[in-house]
């Protein structure tokens, strides 16, 4: 494999990418990701979490994985998956500002697996930006509003969800050491990550674009 493009996307920010068809996309790190993707010749054609799911049957994606557009089209395969710890998550929206405010208020709920209980309690610890203002930041050049975001593939956050309520819980299981999940794509596509703040504990990561 021939490496394009590598860059760092630092902790809480986001960047978009172009990946033509076959080449390889890696994200790598530690940390939260939230990760989008769109047709990049239709760029109304965008990654569907429901469709994405329906058609694996499952709730969790791994290697041999497609994300699969609201078209029902193909837009990447996961072909490696180096995160043994835990999952990556396809039910979870994105963290926003508007969001950790609900959540303070007590308007929106955000439950912890492990009694650990990371929302921000004070106004002053609320940051002013999460990853849905990341992917509107580094898809404003593109015309993509922050309304016409997918819901996204939220990658190293495992979740725990109660198989008899449905109930989902945040964890705090993430890669020990930098894990990464290399995506082929199936079409030409634009790609947006967002290094997600975790409420502070958010860490930079690295994006890599490869020709096979
Ligand atoms: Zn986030």
């Amino acid at each position: 494999m021939t490496l394009l493009q590598s860059e760092v996307v630092p902790k809480n920010s986001g960047k978009a990418f172009i990946v033509k068809k076959g080449q390889r996309l890696r994200v790598a790190g530690r940390t939260v990701v939230d990760f989008v993707a769109f047709n990049l010749h239709n760029l109304r054609e965008r990654f569907d979490q429901a469709r994405t799911k329906t058609n694996q049957v499952k709730i969790f994606i791994s290697t041999g994985d497609q994300l699969v557009s609201k078209l029902n089209n193909p837009l990447l395969t996961i072909v490696e998956d180096t995160f043994k710890e835990g999952k990556h998550d396809l039910q979870k929206g994105m963290c926003s500002k508007k969001r950790f405010e609900l959540v303070a208020k007590g308007a929106a709920k955000r439950v912890f697996a492990e009694g650990v209980d990371m929302n921000p309690q004070k106004p002053e610890d609320i940051p002013d930006h999460g990853c849905l203002e990341n992917l509107t930041e580094a898809l404003k050049s593109w015309d993509i509003p922050p309304e016409d975001i997918p819901s996204p593939f939220n990658i190293f956050q495992t979740m725990r969800i109660d198989p008899e309520t449905g109930a989902m819980f945040d964890t705090m299981i993430r890669p020990k050491d930098e894990a990464h999940v290399d995506l082929r794509a199936e079409m030409d596509c634009l790609v947006a990550v967002s290094a997600c703040p975790q409420s502070g504990r958010g860490e930079a990561i690295r994006v890599e674009i490869f020709e096979a």
